[in-house]
């Protein structure tokens, strides 16, 4: 089972289990997935955000994910990492090897990056959806468009 980020037409983010990408598309077409808050069943996958801090190695960077995940840092971690976005896994690997200087990156990769660089003995973590936080902001009440 994999879990994917979802959010629906309105920008409310939510995870779903699946048995594998197959899965997820198939359910997604047959509208068999709807948003746990407005129920609606135009629903799309959000690629994962994930960070890797400058020096994770040597410090506690549990500590700094849980920093990170709190919203009101939120901004920090835009201004200071810098966003490789699809390029997470590549740009990771090459810190890992010396090929590039470590930095604060973060970006988006796939599960099969995700175990890959599992494997290989790469710290970083997991941010979660950013942009989908982004919209689904508090407050407004229930306008029903
Ligand atoms: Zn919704």
């Amino acid at each position: 089972m994999i879990i994917f980020d979802l959010k629906c037409a309105q920008g409310h983010p939510f995870e779903g289990w699946f048995e594998d990408h197959k899965d997820l598309q198939s359910q997604l077409k047959r509208g068999l997935v709807a948003c746990p808050v407005c129920g609606s069943e135009k629903v799309e996958r959000v690629p994962s955000t994930f960070a890797i801090a400058k020096g994770a190695r040597s410090q506690p960077d549990q500590e700094m994910a849980a920093k990170l995940l709190g919203r009101s840092v939120k901004r920090y971690f835009l201004e200071n990492f810098d966003n490789v976005g699809p390029q997470f896994a590549k740009e990771a690997l090459k810190m890992h090897y010396g090929a590039s200087q470590p930095r604060n990156i973060r970006g988006v990769s796939t599960p099969e990056e995700e175990k890959m660089l599992k494997q290989e003995g790469i710290e970083f973590f997991k941010v979660g959806p950013m942009e989908a936080e982004d919209q689904a902001q508090e407050g407004g009440g229930e306008d029903d468009d």
